[in-house]
């Protein structure tokens, strides 16, 4: 099993013990519920370090009010097992208390990049994520660190936070694991219900349809937009918070789809807001 360490003064002792023994230690920040998506970054971070740290933490300085932190899933027990399963050799899983004692008052934030997508359709989510990001990295002393491209918004702000602030880690991107039927891996999934479920496959079905149709010389990120709504308007309970084409690395509107291209979307599916994405062109 591996060790569960809940104390902020605990775990920063044996990653620096780790260090002074001149061991790597990879990190994977998550907020628990995991799945094969969490459990493939473990594996890659299993392959590249002599550690293995998994975090498991619901962040809440990242959810708006009326979002989902309360009914956000979580069983640390069933995560314990998948984290034995896949060799992990550290779980920290700090409480709320522990990391945002009474006075705190420090923040992290990236300004720019986190205009667009979810950072304009959740105010402060971002500032949320890098200021616990920024934490959990000074805590766990790790040389790298793996995020799904799932959040491909959180991929491009975090990798600006670490060259912006000098911080010395490497961060791993891994692709999207999904669903034999296409749907993304997401410990929210858990929240939909069976016709839900079901409604929600369209999400990944128009992003590869998108995909094939961007094959297509004369196609253009308007067009592909504009097919993705269609799709998403059929179904009666999804409500769509945005479907954009942008600039992998600027994250500026796409005019054309030259380059690598994101095609990013959030849907609420009955109570749940989903989100998934697609990468065009290069990587
Ligand atoms: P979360 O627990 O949802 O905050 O996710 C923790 C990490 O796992 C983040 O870096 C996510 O991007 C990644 N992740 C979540 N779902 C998937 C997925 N379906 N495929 C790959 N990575 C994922």
């Amino acid at each position: 099993m591996p060790r569960l360490i809940s104390s902020i003064d605990e775990m920063k002792k044996i990653a620096l013990e780790m260090r002074n023994a001149g061991k790597t230690i990879g990190f994977v920040p998550t907020m628990g519920y995991l799945h094969e998506g969490h459990l493939s970054l473990i594996k890659r971070a299993r392959s590249e370090n002599d550690i293995v740290i998994v975090s498991i933490f619901v962040n809440p300085i990242q959810f708006g009010i009326n979002e989902d932190y309360d009914v956000y899933p979580r069983d640390i027990d069933r995560d314990l097992a998948l984290c034995d399963g896949a060799a992990v050799d550290y779980v920290f899983q700090p409480t709320v208390k522990e990391m945002y004692p009474t006075g705190y008052q420090s923040y992290v934030e990236v300004t720019e990049i986190t205009n667009k997508l979810c950072g304009a359709s959740r105010p402060g989510h971002f500032k949320g994520v890098t200021t616990v990001v920024s934490k959990l990295f000074n805590i766990t002393m790790a040389q790298r660190a793996y995020f799904g491209w799932k959040d491909a918004q959180q991929v491009m702000v975090i990798q600006r936070m670490v060259k912006d602030l000098n911080m010395n880690i490497e961060i791993i991107p891994c692709p999207i694991l999904r669903e034999a039927d296409g749907l993304a891996m997401s410990s929210r999934n858990v929240n939909l219900t069976a016709e839900d479920r079901r409604s929600a496959l369209v999400l990944s079905k128009s992003l590869f349809r998108a995909r094939e149709m961007a094959a297509n010389a004369n196609s253009n990120p308007k067009e592909l937009i504009a097919y993705i709504k269609d799709m998403i308007t059929m179904e009666p309970s999804l409500t769509i918070d945005y479907v954009e084409a942008v600039n992998l690395d600027t994250l500026q509107d796409a005019t054309d789809l030259k380059g690598r291209v994101l095609i990013a979307l959030a849907v609420k599916v009955g109570k749940v807001r989903l989100i998934d994405n697609m990468i065009i062109g290069e990587m």
